[in-house]
């Protein structure tokens, strides 16, 4: 069976909801994972942000536009009268729900179910469009088979055993639509896979019924070779690997999620990115596969925060690094880069919620220099290491403050350091040198 996901701008208007029902077509069983149109996961953030600062009317006002622009929507999506009725009803209980948020007291809690109704509304209306055209489909409510345990992690059992359930249970339906993104907490409270979370729920979804491919497509051509939003003339690669894909996901390729690939790669299932908007692009397909040699492309990831560590003890301090790790370890914060000296250790977080602890503790043996506003810049390809342009590439970064580089940690992955105000200089610089030119200007 084949997985697919539909990302916000490809079920964002009528015209593209229609697009998505012509690519699955009409043979064969399916599952389509559907996110939210695009913009509504923003405006319902933005209610939940208001209903936080006590800003009642300007969250009812706002509650009540985006109720307008939705029944608008559907009255354009859905021609049957007793199908359209059956949608704006729908619609209309989840805004009047959305109303009753309002006099609540905010809480996490009520954060994610506010933003848990994108998925809602635009599978619920996907699936009256499919129904209007006499497609046998059945909405498998992800909030009873998609959970995520103690440490935020898919409970890969929970979820196998209940999809399972509810797919038997509507064993006669074609296409079975799920929301993406949304899930519940090991206590059974809404919860999500954080922002972009559908990718993720589609790949979690193809590993749990061992899936033959799945599909994640978006509003472009597939993984480009640099950041798009950043860089011009950057292009679409046909093939990745799946290391080489989780890492560029990793570090800030805004095209998958960050975990999109962990729950596929160990069972071989390809994953294949494709576009809305163009289906006959060829898109890049994700596999095991090893394709190509040298710098294949590059991502950025911001909001990184550096902390230079320096024994007080100088030289040959042993279990310096052991007592740096365990204060990173007790406080559940990874580390992305790390550099060593003899006595100093410079790394990465990305996760500052424990800065001041960690820093605190450090400093009982260390001194420490913090530096926030820092970006990754993650260069990937298979054997850039060893290949014999990759040493060149130092060259073009002559003008740009690098902080720190990883290099040779593996044969696969270099990462730069830079300001968040480097960044874009990084990325176009680097663009330019690796994909447009064998010689470099300077
Ligand atoms: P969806 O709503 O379909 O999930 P996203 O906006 O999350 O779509 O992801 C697609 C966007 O990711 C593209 O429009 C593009 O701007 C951005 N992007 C960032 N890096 C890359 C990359 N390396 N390749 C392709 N797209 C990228
Ligand atoms: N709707 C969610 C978001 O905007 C999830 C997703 O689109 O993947 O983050
Ligand atoms: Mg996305």
């Amino acid at each position: 069976m084949l997985v697919y996901k539909f990302g916000g701008t490809s079920v964002g208007s009528v015209e593209n909801m229609n697009h998505v029902k012509d690519i699955i077509g009409t043979n064969g069983k399916k599952i389509v994972v559907l996110s939210a149109m695009s913009g509504t996961t923003n405006a319902l953030v933005g209610i939940s942000d208001l209903i936080k600062e006590g800003n009642t009317e300007l969250a009812q006002k706002q509650i009540i536009d985006l109720n307008e622009t939705y029944k608008q929507t559907v009255s354009n999506l859905i021609q049957d009268n007793s199908l359209q009725k059956d949608v704006i009803d729908y619609v209309n209980s989840i805004f009047a729900s959305l109303l009753d948020n309002v006099a609540e007291a905010h809480s996490e809690l009520l954060h994610n179910s506010i933003v848990a109704n994108g998925e809602l509304l635009s599978t619920y209306m996907f699936s009256k469009l499919l129904q209007q055209h006499g497609v046998s489909a059945a909405l498998l409510p992800a909030l009873e088979f998609m959970r995520i345990d103690r440490a935020n992690e898919p409970d890969n059992f929970y979820i196998k055993q209940n999809l399972e359930r509810l797919m038997e249970d509507q064993y006669e339906a074609d296409v079975y639509i799920t929301q993406g993104f949304i899930c519940l907490d090991v206590d059974g409270n809404i919860a999500n896979l954080q922002r972009g979370g559908s990718d993720y729920t589609a790949t979690i979804i193809g590993a749990a019924i061992e899936a033959e491919e799945v599909q994640i497509w978006t509003d472009i051509d597939g993984f480009h070779n640099n950041d798009p939003r950043f860089v011009n003339d950057t292009k679409a690669l046909s093939h990745l690997s799946y290391d080489e894909a989780a890492e560029l996901a990793y570090f800030g390729a805004k095209i998958l999620h960050p975990q999109t690939v962990m729950p596929v790669c160990n069972l071989d299932i390809p994953l294949r990115l494709k576009n809305t908007m163009a289906p006959n692009a060829h898109g890049t397909l994700i596999t095991n596969q090893i394709h190509g040699e040298g710098i294949k492309a590059i991502a950025a990831k911001d909001g990184i925060t550096a902390i230079k560590i320096k024994s007080v003890r100088m030289l040959l301090a042993h279990g310096f690094l052991k007592k740096v790790f365990e204060i990173f370890e007790k406080y559940e914060t990874s580390i992305d880069m790390i550099t060593t000296s003899e006595i100093a250790v410079s790394l990465t977080i990305d996760n500052t919620t424990y800065l001041e602890s960690i820093t605190e503790e450090l400093e009982k043996f260390a001194t420490v220099e913090v530096d926030d506003y820092m970006s990754i810049v993650c260069l990937v390809g298979n054997h850039i290491i060893y290949h014999p342009d990759t040493p060149e590439l130092f060259q073009v970064l002559q003008d740009v403050n690098v902080r720190m580089i990883a290099y040779g940690g593996s044969n696969n992955n270099i990462s730069l350091l830079v300001n968040t105000s480097d960044k874009l200089e990084t990325l176009q610089k680097l663009q330019r040198y690796v994909f447009e030119s064998t010689t470099i200007e300077i």
